[in-house]
């Protein structure tokens, strides 16, 4: 698999050098043609057991959706955080004329596929409680072009759910693949883990009715609520709602403003925040904090018991075996 993806370098700042480091997106649960799951347990081991954070209590958080929905681009922002928050706390951003690197750093022509990416990095976070903590992010991605794929996609939405402290979903609308997803999670729950899943996040993208809900979490909050509003709806629906309280602690939406035109038509954007709508740079400057800070940052617990690299690799193990049956 490692000859297929190009390395892509990102700038470790902090010692005033630029230091070049390998790192990049690996893919480390792959949906083949004929809808089985490959999981490369080589690479997932090699990132998961190395020896600074194999023992660490882990934070996985996954970014989840359809393609071309900007996730990679969000993620990459989550990495400039990961990496400059410490030494430039404000700042993190960076410059304003810097291309943005990380997940999307990738050639044009390449396939996609469903599966699970996870940054080849996990970062040691300090909390502010004196622990250090291993954080992992996850891109996991879906098709939605047939019924077959529809299906291997709730699955894959299903696992990277149940590694994941915190689960990303860029849309609302998908509700019943996200019934589908959580009616299999919780199938596998009632076989192995009681628990239900930790915190899911909605993310809504180009968000235009600022003056109806604002952008941000506390109109997403809002939004949200009168999305799920049991009254008057569709069996289907309350269903779902249903669902996701009983499937998740916490539960929260964040408005997110459009990006601009040159982000969403121009081929030749290179990331740079420049060019990036002031509107979605100040969101950015809160959505991503609320994610990452040390402080916001929860450690993965199955069954109430706090969970290590080396005991993600396990259960990650376990879980697809109940899914390939
Ligand atoms: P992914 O397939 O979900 O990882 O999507 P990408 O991050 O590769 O982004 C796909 C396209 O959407 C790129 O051309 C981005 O510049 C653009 N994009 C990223 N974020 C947004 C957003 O919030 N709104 C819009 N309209 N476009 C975005
Ligand atoms: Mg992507």
């Amino acid at each position: 698999l490692g000859s297929t993806l190009p390395i892509c370098n990102v700038n470790a700042r902090g010692s005033g050098d630029i230091m070049f480091l390998q790192t990049r997106p690996i893919q480390v649960l792959l949906v083949k043609d004929d809808h089985t799951f490959e999981l490369d347990e080589a690479a997932l081991s090699r990132i998961l057991l190395s020896e600074e954070v194999r023992d660490r209590e882990v934070v996985a958080i996954s970014v989840a959706g359809a393609f071309r929905k900007g996730k990679s681009f969000l993620m990459d922002f989550m990495l400039r955080y990961m990496y400059n928050h410490v030494s430039a706390s404000e700042n993190w951003l960076g410059d304003a004329s810097e291309p943005l690197t990380g997940f999307s750093w990738r050639g044009g022509s390449e396939r996609e596929t469903t599966g699970i990416q996870i940054w080849s990095e996990v970062f040691l976070v300090d909390k502010p409680d004196g622990r250090k903590v291993a954080v992992l992010l996850m891109d996991t991605q879906g098709t939605f072009d047939s019924q077959s794929t529809l299906r291997d996609s709730a699955t894959v939405f299903a696992l990277s759910t149940m590694i994941s402290s915190i689960y990303f979903r860029s849309s609302l609308m998908m509700c019943l693949l996200f019934q589908l997803f959580t009616e299999y999670g919780r199938l596998a729950m009632e076989e192995t883990f009681l628990k239900p899943f930790q915190s899911l996040i909605f993310l809504v993208r180009d968000w235009s009715f600022p003056y109806e809900f604002p952008y941000g979490q506390d109109g997403g909050m809002k939004f949200l609520e009168k999305r799920l509003k049991v009254k008057n709806q569709h069996e289907e629906l309350q269903n779902v709602r249903k669902h996701i309280h009983s499937c998740f602690t916490n539960i929260s939406c964040f408005l997110m403003p459009h990006p601009g035109l040159k982000v969403a038509t121009n081929p030749h954007f290179d990331g740079r925040i420049k060019e990036i709508d002031g509107e979605f740079i100040n969101n950015l400057k809160i959505l991503v904090p609320w994610i990452l800070s040390p402080r916001n940052i929860d450690v993965k617990e199955i069954n109430g018991s706090k969970i290590t690299c080396r005991g993600l690799l396990e259960y990650f193990k376990a879980y697809i075996k109940i899914y390939q049956g």
